[in-house]
């Protein structure tokens, strides 16, 4: 190709953009400097006119407590857009944040954004536009566990088979790869969120005490593990007593959450086994060398690699920074665009 010196001011100044818009969280990572925003994937805003008054980290600190003209959403909930323009409005919000904080002026930004793998074109079309509206100067869509392979460079444009098992808040992804096309893929809406309704209800069920959402949450985080612990663990919770109607607090074991969630840590695993059966002889084979990667916020729950390692009998590994893989890989299709292109979702033409 021709060497254009203004495409080359161009590429060396303009912001390069990816974005991984999750059921449970938002990341930003711009180029040459990482991941700019990590954010909840909340927006809170007025009941009657719809207009947004807290994005990202503040709209969660009000979920469970806000006052009754506003409403706490999320919109993308169960891993597909459930509320179009309030998607639209959280990314143009946290486009723009990433835009303002370049020092120089620099042109509009080019923008790269994982959707989950099952969106329908109207999901991308509303997503694609969000970005164009948000100010994007260009704006592709990338499989979320495309760029998270990317990032964690699974050999998925060679030959050789690689899995990536994505769990999110809303959804788990198992995706296989090989010569950089998908094998086989499955998605169930059974992840993170499921394990907090999971603690939620236990505790409900077991204890007659009510506790929120972000309670739930923040059990399964502190204690909540896939496998027997080393030394088993105990957390102290608040919630109200549903026969007294009163507050109470009451101390939690690992033991009692490994059970609490179990059914839900079964359903995925039973998923990466269905998966591994729809997979030719000779991908499990590469698979035994490479093993199966685990992704996003999910795959940090305490145990979960080995108790899949011993339940496929093919090692599972945790990938480094879980989190952040999927902003980082659909930060790289930009730097490496050539290359790497043909990875993009198509967008249904039509204007
Ligand atoms: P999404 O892609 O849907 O936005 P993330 O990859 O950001 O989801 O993961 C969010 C999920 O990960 C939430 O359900 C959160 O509770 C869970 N999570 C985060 N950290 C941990 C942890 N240390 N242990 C278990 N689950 C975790
Ligand atoms: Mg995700």
């Amino acid at each position: 190709m021709a060497f254009n010196p203004l495409n080359w001011i161009l590429g060396f100044f303009s912001l390069d953009i990816g974005i991984d818009l999750g059921t449970a969280n938002t990341l930003v990572h711009v180029k040459n400097k990482g991941i700019v925003i990590n954010e909840p994937s909340w927006v809170v805003v007025n009941k009657r006119t719809r207009e947004p008054i807290a994005v990202g980290v503040e709209a969660k600190a009000l979920v469970g407590r806000t006052p009754a003209n506003m409403v706490a959403v999320r919109p993308l909930r169960d891993g597909v857009i459930s509320e179009f323009e309030i998607t639209e409005e959280m990314l143009a919000y946290f486009i723009d944040r990433a835009h303002q904080q370049s020092i120089v002026p620099v042109p509009r930004p080019r923008v790269v954004i994982g959707v989950p793998s099952g969106v329908t074109e109207v999901e991308k079309r509303a997503v694609y536009d969000a970005a164009m509206l948000a100010g994007a100067r260009a704006a592709y869509l990338i499989a979320e566990p495309t760029a998270s392979a990317l990032a964690v460079g699974l050999p998925i444009t060679e030959i050789g088979g690689s899995m990536i098992v994505d769990i999110g808040g809303g959804t788990s992804e198992v995706t296989v790869y090989s010569h950089g096309g998908v094998v086989t893929a499955r998605s169930l809406r059974v992840a993170g969120d499921e394990m907090d309704q999971d603690i939620l209800q236990y505790v409900r069920n077991k204890y007659n005490l009510l506790i929120g959402e972000r309670m739930a949450e923040q059990v399964k985080i502190t204690i909540g593990s896939a496998y027997p612990l080393p030394e088993e663990k105990t957390t102290s919770v608040r919630g109200r007593n549903l026969v007294s109607g009163l507050p109470e607090t009451l101390e939690l074991s690992s033991v009692e959450i490994r059970e609490a969630i179990s059914g839900s840590v079964q359903t995925i695993i039973d998923t990466v086994k269905d998966t591994l059966e729809e997979v030719p002889p000779e991908i499990v084979s590469d698979l035994m060398d490479v093993g199966i990667c685990l992704a996003g916020g999910g795959s940090l729950l305490q145990g979960l690699s080995d108790r899949i390692s011993d339940e496929v009998r093919i090692r599972a590994w945790v990938a480094e920074d879980p989190m952040t893989c999927v902003a980082r890989g659909a930060g790289m299709i930009l730097e490496r665009f050539e290359e790497l292109s043909f990875l993009l979702l198509p967008l249904d033409s039509q204007e």
